[in-house]
């Protein structure tokens, strides 16, 4: 007994025992390497083929390998042994789990090196989304997506879903010929659109990170490492809009390291496209409702770059410490628009956050506004919330703020470099910050950060960023409100974010004949942005000025982002005299929508 707990400790000290969210025994036996081979039928709307796994196996006794499946069905699976020789192996599936699908359980005679299986997926995978031609921005040829984080991959790859493992790939798809694939990998093998795509991705990353586009693509390059690929529709305009990244890379690179991952491609991806960007590696997905033409919300750019050290090279080891992907990543992105685009954006945009983040913080219970909150027995897409994000920022903002930057840039520096490839919790990040900044309780005490990382809500050292730009917003405001002068409104020096502060404060101040009058005015009902459009339709639907519904519906109609559909059908849902009109409207748009959207608005609409 003692033998075998010693063996135990000895080869498992490296990985954590398990992840409430995965079924797999990753402790016991784990995956370094995957190999894909699938073909995608769009009339099927599935991947068919097979993954073959190269296994590392921890302990001498085990003979079971535990795997993450969703949805899939596993047609046969083979086990190479020792002589070389493919056997088949007996498999069964678990009991299925709404929030975690089925655990996939293969038996092995010995301690095979390989094992393949062979599976297809189903059209109602929850990662992946099948669009018709008329669905793509094109409309000329169907699109197909990925979006494997938080948990799903294993609908579309029968593998060990935590971010606690780490994998490398190589991958050939086959498309029809006119399409092109990608992936968040070596795209170079693959020039011509031929219908048969090779991949190769070097560099360990976790399950979340794989990730697969198919369809009518093109690429342009924006510098020697960066480019888009996109529809023709966006091309050009993505181009325009993001021409930034090489100088976004380059402030990057000087305060946290050489960019580890080769490339960096843009992924412009169809409006239904539920996140506003996904930090896959060397390829991020980016939703086509940030070009807006002026570069206003580029911030997004910055945000899926910085994961490219926070998160996709330190990696947090399960969705409980999503603040150590989110929270670093926000607040390096700030750091990039603050040098690339000046301290006053980045000022601006911080107070925004901090705006949303206090939003969320009202309707969320209490234990959901820890930074490292327990999500056993939930999605843990619903750790996404802006605590992560922008508490998760505040945290170092914070110790930058003590420390100084001559000693906090280092320090972050070290940290992405000391656990480069590695998974990271937020215990192992306490114990660094003891060993390498915490040395003067005088700057930081222990308290403070405890406060700050367990206990509820903003932490009592939280100072609230405050710009002079907004301060006159509201005084502008103010004055309109009392002279009924639009003029009192200088919108003529206006960003986005002065745009987006003022619309933050009007649902609390105005009546509908003001409404009105700023609406023919400035247009807000056909606002080209998407940020601008969906905080106009947010104050419109607390007011119920009805002249904003047609738009609004258009807008439901094309985006099928998250941040903005959801709390749009949540307040439309709200109002007895919109509900019935918000059901009509879904079940038209429904089908647009990537699964994660459906099943989001579903909820909000108590459809399942
Ligand atoms: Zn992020």
């Amino acid at each position: 007994m003692r033998v075998v707990m010693l063996l135990l400790v000895l080869c498992c000290a490296k990985v954590q025992a398990s992840d409430p969210h995965s079924f797999s025994n990753f402790a016991l036996v784990s995956h370094p390497e995957l190999t894909l081979d699938l073909t995608a039928d769009f009339d099927k709307q599935q991947l068919h083929g097979f993954v073959e796994l190269k296994l590392d196996w921890h302990h001498p006794d085990t003979r079971q390998l535990v795997l993450d499946s969703r949805d899939l069905s596993i047609e046969k699976v083979l086990g190479q042994s020792a002589e070389g020789r493919w056997l088949k192996l007996t498999h069964s599936l678990g009991e299925k789990s709404p929030t975690h699908g089925q655990a996939l359980r293969i038996e092995f005679p010995a301690q095979f090196a390989k094992v393949r299986i062979y599976y297809h997926t189903s059209p109602q995978a929850s990662g992946l989304q099948w669009l018709s031609k008329e669905q793509s921005s094109e409309k000329q040829q169907p699109f197909m997506y990925s979006q494997s984080q938080s948990i799903h991959a294993r609908s579309w790859i029968p593998l060990q879903d935590t971010p606690a493992v780490r994998l490398t790939y190589q991958a050939r798809i086959r498309t029809p010929k006119e399409l092109l694939a990608v992936m968040g990998a070596d795209n170079s093998a693959n020039s011509d659109k031929d219908g048969d795509y090779f991949f190769r991705m070097p560099q360990a990353i976790p399950a979340y990170l794989i990730a697969l586009a198919i369809g009518d693509l093109e690429f342009k390059a924006m510098s020697d490492r960066t480019g888009v690929y996109a529809e023709k529709a966006w091309l050009d305009k993505a181009v325009a809009e993001f021409s930034d990244t090489e100088q976004m890379m380059q402030v990057a690179t000087a305060l946290y390291g050489d960019y580890p991952w080769g490339r960096y491609d843009l992924l412009i991806l169809p409006a239904s496209f539920p996140f506003g960007g996904m930090e896959n590696p060397r390829l991020s997905f980016i939703t086509p409702t940030v070009i807006a033409g002026d570069k206003s919300l580029v911030s997004l750019i910055a945000h899926e770059l910085a994961h490219s050290w926070s998160g996709n090279l330190v990696t947090n080891d399960s969705w409980h410490e999503l603040w150590l992907n989110e929270g670093f990543t926000n607040y390096v992105e700030n750091r990039i628009m603050e040098q690339v685009f000046g301290p006053e954006r980045a000022l601006l945009e911080r107070q925004l956050s901090v705006q949303d983040l206090e939003n969320d913080l009202l309707q969320l219970d209490a234990k959901d506004t820890l930074l490292i909150t327990d999500y056993t027995g939930r999605d843990p897409d619903e750790a996404f919330t802006q605590v992560p994000y922008i508490k998760g920022m505040l945290f170092l903002q914070f110790l930058e703020q003590r420390f100084g930057r001559a000693v906090f840039d280092p320090f972050l520096k070290n940290y992405f470099q000391t656990f480069a490839f590695q998974s990271m919790n937020t215990e192992k990040f306490l114990r660094y910050m003891r060993k390498t900044l915490l040395n003067d309780p005088d700057i930081v005490s222990m308290g403070e950060v405890l406060e700050w990382l367990y206990q509820p809500g903003l932490a009592s050292t939280f100072v609230a960023p405050a710009s002079d730009a907004f301060k006159q917003v509201d005084q502008q405001l103010a004055l309109w409100q009392k002279t009924g002068n639009l003029t009192e409104l200088q919108t003529n020096s206006w960003s986005i974010h002065h745009w987006l502060h003022f619309m933050g404060q009007l649902a609390a101040t105005v009546d509908i004949a003001q409404l009105k009058q700023l609406d023919e005015a400035f247009h807000l009902s056909q606002s080209q942005n998407a940020e601008v459009a969906t905080a106009w339709f947010k104050v419109a639907l607390a007011k119920n000025y009805q002249p904003a519904l047609p738009a609004l519906e258009q807008f439901l109609m094309q985006v099928g982002r998250r941040k903005f559909v959801v709390p749009l059908y949540q307040q439309l849902s709200q109002q007895p005299e919109h509900l019935e009109r918000a059901k009509a409207l879904y079940q038209k748009a429904r089908p647009g929508y990537h699964p994660l959207t459906q099943s989001a608005v579903d909820k909000v609409l108590k459809l399942n």
